[in-house]
């Protein structure tokens, strides 16, 4: 039995893994944490919730955050002393935030992804495929729609999908945020990213490659968190057996 440390487990994607965890078996939830004002009221759900990580984390427990950016980096680092592998699902992240991240997977396993969903994993693996059969004079850009309540924008998976464009293309083409005004024509090297908010949208990715008189697009709809929570837990029995070091959702499926 793996025993969970939630990180911001009152949160949509914390309840989501919660409840995955009790349908999957051989989870129990050590401890769930949360910013003093999400606390749900005493009584009202049973197990340990606590203000403070730090209060919290043992050596040995699986920590899987889905909180907000400003908490990663303490977090990482307090996984890093304790010996507590970490399951890093927050998006938003500063580079310094990235690299406070890969510090402490020196000394614990690491597993961070912005998407956890199979599909995206097949998506991205779909759109190497399809940039390395097409000329690189093709168009790419990518559009993504997210729920209202959505803080980051883009999305940390259309920055994943773009980074993947720029290392299929050799890192020459740079991110164009939305357009607007006299803009004039587009450049080949440029990867164009459009970011759609509104109502309950759980996650949208496009990504459409253009050439002369024809398009590809290539997108992937979660219609539940569920999707994201099995892929949260796969990387939990993961990082529970592996060594110190950074992992990604390429390590959880192989060469499969
Ligand atoms: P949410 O706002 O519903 O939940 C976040 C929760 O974290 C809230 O309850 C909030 O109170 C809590 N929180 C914030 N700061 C905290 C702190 N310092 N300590 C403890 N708790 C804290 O958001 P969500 O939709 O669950 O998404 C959470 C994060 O996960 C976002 O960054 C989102 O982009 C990301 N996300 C990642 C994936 C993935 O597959 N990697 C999927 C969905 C969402």
């Amino acid at each position: 039995v793996i025993p969970l440390v939630l990180v911001g487990a009152a949160g949509r994607m914390g309840r989501a893994v919660e409840q995955a965890a009790g349908e999957a078996g051989g989870f129990e939830i050590h401890a769930r944490v949360e910013r003093p004002g999400s606390l749900p009221a005493s009584g009202a759900a049973a197990g340990r919730w606590s203000a403070s990580a730090g209060e919290v984390v043992r050596a040995g427990d699986v920590v899987i955050d889905f909180s907000g950016a400003p908490a990663v980096g303490a977090l990482a680092t307090l996984c890093a002393e304790r010996g507590a592998p970490l399951v890093s699902g927050t998006t938003g992240l500063s580079s310094a935030d990235e690299a406070v991240i890969a510090e402490a997977a020196k000394r614990v396993a690491v597993l961070r992804a912005a998407n956890f969903s199979l599909g995206v994993a097949a998506l991205q693996r779909a759109l190497d495929a399809a940039l390395t059969a097409l000329p690189s004079t093709w168009d790419v850009e990518i559009v993504e729609r997210h729920h209202r309540r959505k803080l980051d924008s883009p999305s940390g998976t259309a920055l994943a999908l773009a980074r993947r464009v720029q290392a299929v293309r050799g890192g020459a083409a740079a991110i164009r945020h939305g357009r607007s005004g006299a803009t004039g024509e587009r450049p080949a090297a440029e990867i164009g990213m459009h970011s759609l908010r509104g109502g309950t949208w759980v996650g949208d990715h496009t990504v459409l490659i253009a050439g002369e008189g024809e398009w590809i697009e290539l997108r992937h709809v979660a219609q539940d968190r569920a999707a994201f929570a099995s892929g949260a837990l796969a990387a939990a029995r993961f990082v529970a057996q592996a060594r110190p070091g950074l992992y990604t959702v390429d390590d959880l499926l192989g060469d499969r």
